[in-house]
């Protein structure tokens, strides 16, 4: 179906959120808008963020991304002060996958007549506290009168060098992920289940991971000083996003099960469950990179000696059918997960 024939009749809901940015990305195509405003060391539409270079040894990145209430969060799961973390915690994210330093933060919402102002303040703690951890300024944003509570929230940072790019990724590279996964998928369900009781500390400690989850700049700006140049972050889980990397470098992928780190508490609670969670279980914030195997080794210790956490290898890029990620088992055979990642628009429904 080419672009004019189809559009007169297709709604949000027909395309999905990729096929979507897909369209859009091809009307700035069509009105040669990219001849103008994206030259060639420039990333347009695509990638974890969009970056410029204002001056040939400087890159600047900039991202932006919207919570919509009982669409992306609801006030009776989760509190003002942890939506305020996590709406943050989210664009700077984007920006540790580009390897870079977040500078500057702007904060729109749109704001039902009855919200509460004390909510509000809770919120901006929320933020606050990210704000500190990461060395970030609140520099401004806007407020709105709106139906629903939305937030939508801009992060513009620096990067050393072009950075980490979703393209960069080559066939024979390795496939790496910091830190463990599967920790807020899981924390998700326990909340959607009622919460953890009394004296649940595995439940405590999976809810956390799924409402404070904490950004991976200081990793990202390790890998990307030791010359990682492929990588992005984990938002809709480690087989999703890993066929996002692959389809923006025009490779495959293969994806050994067994070699995925887990979040320890997973096996306890989850048993069988454990390992789709990890592989298909969005919001972790990891970093997913490929490299050449001496670049991910010299990451790997750089990571260790920075005390930033491991770097584990879960598989490689191939060439073949950009995009398409295979799954096999400790003995190669392949298998069939049952689900693939978040689509903002499909069917999944609300997220947190
Ligand atoms: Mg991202």
């Amino acid at each position: 179906m080419t672009h004019d024939e189809s559009s007169a009749t297709l709604r949000v809901a027909d395309l999905g959120e990729f096929a979507l940015i897909d369209r859009l990305a091809a009307v700035l195509r069509e009105e040669a808008v990219p001849a103008r405003s994206a030259p060639a060391d420039e990333l347009a539409i695509g990638d974890d963020a969009a970056a410029w270079r204002p001056t040939p040894d400087r890159w600047e990145i900039l991202t932006t991304d919207a919570l919509v209430e009982n669409v992306h969060f609801r006030l009776s799961t989760t509190t003002w002060r942890e939506l305020g973390w996590k709406a943050l915690a989210e664009n700077v994210s984007d920006v540790a996958a580009m390897g870079g330093r977040p500078r500057r933060a702007f904060v729109t919402l749109g704001l039902p007549p009855e919200t509460p102002i004390a909510g509000l303040e809770e919120l901006y703690r929320g933020m606050a506290h990210l704000a500190c951890e990461f060395d970030l300024v609140i520099a401004g944003g806007d407020t709105v009168a709106a139906p629903v509570v939305f937030l939508s929230v801009t992060v513009v940072g620096e990067v050393e060098g072009p950075g980490l790019r979703r393209s960069a990724g080559q066939p024979g590279d390795l496939l790496a992920v910091t830190g463990v996964l599967g920790g807020s998928a899981a924390g998700l369900e326990i909340l959607e289940a009622g919460g953890p009781g009394p004296g649940d500390d595995v439940g405590r400690s999976l809810a956390h991971c799924h409402r404070n989850p904490s950004p991976r700049v200081r990793q990202g700006l390790v890998l990307n000083e030791a010359g990682i140049r492929c990588g992005m972050d984990l938002s809709d889980g480690l087989l999703g996003d890993a066929a996002k990397l692959a389809r923006a470098s025009g490779v495959g992928a293969t994806i050994a099960l067994a070699s995925v780190p887990m979040h320890p508490c997973l096996e306890e609670r989850f048993g069988p469950r454990a390992a789709e969670l990890a592989l298909t279980g969005g919001e972790d914030y990891e970093l997913l990179v490929a490299a050449p195997a001496d670049v991910i080794g010299r990451a790997e210790q750089a990571l260790r000696r920075a005390r930033l956490g491991p770097l584990s290898v879960v598989g490689r890029l191939e060439p073949g059918h950009a995009g398409q990620v295979r799954v096999v088992d400790a003995a190669g055979r392949p298998i069939q997960p049952s689900r693939a990642s978040w689509d903002h628009f499909g069917r999944s429904g609300t997220r947190r």
